[in-house]
């Protein structure tokens, strides 16, 4: 589904991603790893075509050259994120916001049972519906936020640490959403510091370290993999 190839990002003088290759193949969930400053967001924003300064190498999403392009051109193309931080809309409901990750569609019906849909996935927001989403929880936010993205109907999610500053319980319920998720046919990209639930929840994985991919393989063999265990599985 997406081919990243020989890819550079540069923030004015610091290069955050150094000749990055990537295979995000239809239907995958692929967990992103790696310390921090080591690339993750950048990368993903730069599939999303949400920095400026990718200026080199090339991201196609099903054969077509993306690079470059803005993030509604994305959106249209079936690709969606859910940015680390939420970045939901503090003022509006719960409603609104799910309305907002619709807004390039024009299909009432569809947005509709879209909407049910992430309801029956995450019931606590259906509860509260009409509440401002700045008053959820952290948790609820995140579920929220993964939620307005999947309004645009994406093929592809992106997801940056979605369990980010989460109750170990939240945890296990968003990797277990992400499973759902895939279930229903999404390939997504999950970027995530908790290493051990990422790689169970994925097929494959990345390693990433200043800006370049350090490993790379199938999510069971990359958590069995002494180093990968040493730097990110807490050595066991
Ligand atoms: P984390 O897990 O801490 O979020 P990350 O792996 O997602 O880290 P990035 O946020 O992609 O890493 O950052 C990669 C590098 O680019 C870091 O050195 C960071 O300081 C730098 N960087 C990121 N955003 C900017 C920016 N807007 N301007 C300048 N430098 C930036």
């Amino acid at each position: 589904m997406l081919e990243i190839s020989g890819l550079f990002a540069r923030y004015g003088g610091i290069t955050a991603l150094r000749d990055v290759s990537m295979t995000i193949p239809d239907g995958a969930v692929v967990a992103l790893l790696g310390s921090n400053g080591a690339g993750k967001s950048t990368l993903l924003n730069s599939i999303m075509g949400s920095i400026e300064g990718v200026t080199e190498g090339s991201i196609r999403l099903n054969g077509e050259e993306v690079r470059g392009k803005k993030p509604t051109d994305l959106m249209h193309r079936g690709v969606a994120m859910a940015p680390e931080g939420r970045q939901i809309f503090s003022d509006l409901s719960i409603d609104e916001n799910l309305r907002m990750g619709a807004y390039l569609r024009r299909d009432p019906d569809g947005i509709r049972s879209d909407r049910d849909r992430i309801f029956a996935l995450f019931p606590r927001l259906e509860e509260r519906h009409n509440q401002r989403a700045g008053t959820l929880s952290g948790g609820e936010q995140q579920m929220l936020a993964i939620g307005r993205a999947l309004m645009s109907r994406p093929q592809l999610l992106l997801l940056d640490e979605p369990s980010l500053g989460l109750a170990p319980l939240f945890v296990t319920q968003i990797m277990r959403i992400v499973s759902d998720i895939n279930a229903g046919g999404i390939a997504v990209v999950l970027v995530e510091q908790n290493a051990r639930q990422a790689l169970r929840v994925s097929t494959e994985g990345y390693v990433m370290e200043r800006g370049t991919i350090r490993m790379s393989g199938r999510a069971c063999d990359l958590s069995k993999d002494p180093s990968v265990t040493a730097a990110y599985l807490g050595g066991n």
